[in-house]
């Protein structure tokens, strides 16, 4: 930026704004490809789904695809009933949105007026420092408890300021999961003066079936809103596609600012479609838990530590700069997410592939370990 605009930036943006670090996404494949002129290129660092997107979703997007000349259904009716159906709860109390990412905004967009509070855990998903900092929000982050979400700390900090709690449960960029009595114990501190948001963006790979029930809280009319997303285990991360459920004079706020036709109209099939696939997410699950085991074995063969995880990704500790070895990793076809932006210098994230992608990855980490 010349003098100028530099100057322009400083008197014309929001202070908070320019307090916010660009989000840097995981590196896409053709940008590798074009840079180093790589074909056999392997991602594992945006947690997408290594078998694709579910076949009935894709179908259902090939059906329609003449029809992208018309608009949406700005309600997603369709959507918004087989997201009710699922989660068992009234159509009044859905939310679609583009993207979980966009529900996290939205939510933020509608609470939170300058001055007011928002509590996150730290490190954690980055979207909701995004959102509160365009807000102009104050950021309360609370430091995680040994990779886990620290609740009690995070209840000890709301005051009567706090509107949003956002919860990344299980967390990112750590895997781990909060169970019942932890998040009863946290629900049974926070009034109602707050909106208590969980993010379940990894709700279906919990095969123990230990995953917290949350809804009850809503049923009980709790101000609580709860996300789920199409981006992990239904494969459909290039089509934003986020859903959840909330108190209904929430979802009445946010219809009233959200733009009119949010969710496009291709991610409202595809995500009906995908949502019915019992067997896309079957295979999934069964790839992610081969996968998450042969990772296991592999990092202790080699003395690596790692964050046992209830997601479709693992935190491991490559004892060096993680920088580095993501530089070196990805000269061998490999993307994966260095975590120094999130504090953890000699740790990197990585998404449980197939096994053939997890292959990939091992060996070219020894190579560069060695
Ligand atoms: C991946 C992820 C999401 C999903 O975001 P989308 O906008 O739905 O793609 C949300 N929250 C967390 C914690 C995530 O890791």
């Amino acid at each position: 930026m010349s003098e100028q605009e530099v100057d322009f930036s400083k008197r014309l943006v929001r202070p908070n704004v320019l307090t916010v670090r660009p989000y840097k996404p995981g590196k896409p494949i053709e940008e590798v490809q074009r840079e180093l002129g790589l074909t056999d290129i392997v991602k594992l660092a945006s947690n997408e789904n290594p078998l694709g997107a579910s076949k009935k979703a894709v179908e259902a997007i090939r059906r329609a695809a003449d029809s992208v000349y018309l608009y949406p259904d700005g309600g997603s009716f369709r959507l918004k009933e087989a997201v009710a159906e699922r989660l068992g709860a009234p159509l009044g109390n859905v939310l679609t949105g583009s993207g979980s990412c966009e529900l996290i905004e939205l939510i933020g967009k509608v609470l939170l007026a300058e001055g007011d509070e928002v509590i996150f855990a730290e490190p954690s998903f980055i979207m909701y420092r995004i959102v509160a900092a365009a807000c102009n929000a104050k950021i309360v982050a609370v430091p995680l408890k040994d990779y886990e979400l620290d609740l009690d700390a995070m209840a000890d900090a709301v005051t009567e300021r706090t509107k949003v709690v956002y919860i990344a449960n299980p967390n990112n960029p750590t895997g781990v999961l909060i169970g019942q009595a932890e998040i009863d114990r946290f629900m049974g501190r926070v009034t109602d003066n707050t909106v208590v948001v969980m993010d379940e963006a990894y709700y279906e790979y919990n095969v123990d079936g230990t995953f917290p029930d949350t809804m009850k809280f809503l049923r009980a009319g709790r101000n609580i809103a709860i996300l789920r997303t199409c981006s992990k285990i239904y494969g459909l991360a290039g089509l934003r596609i986020g859903y959840g459920v909330g108190p209904s004079w929430l979802v009445d706020a946010i219809d009233r600012i959200r733009r009119p036709f949010h969710v496009n109209r291709l991610a409202q099939i595809a995500a009906v479609a995908a949502f019915s696939d019992d067997e896309h997410i079957k295979m999934t699950l069964e790839t992610n838990e081969a996968g998450k085991e042969y990772l296991y074995r592999a990092f202790a063969e080699m003395g690596l530590e790692y964050v046992p995880t209830e997601t479709n990704f693992i935190l491991v500790d490559v004892g060096q700069d993680s920088d580095r070895l993501y530089d070196e990793l990805l000269r061998r076809g490999v993307i994966v997410r260095p975590m120094a932006p999130w504090g953890y210098k000699t740790k990197l994230r990585v998404t449980i592939g197939t096994q053939r992608q997890n292959e990939r990855f091992i060996a070219a980490l020894k190579q560069v370990l060695a």
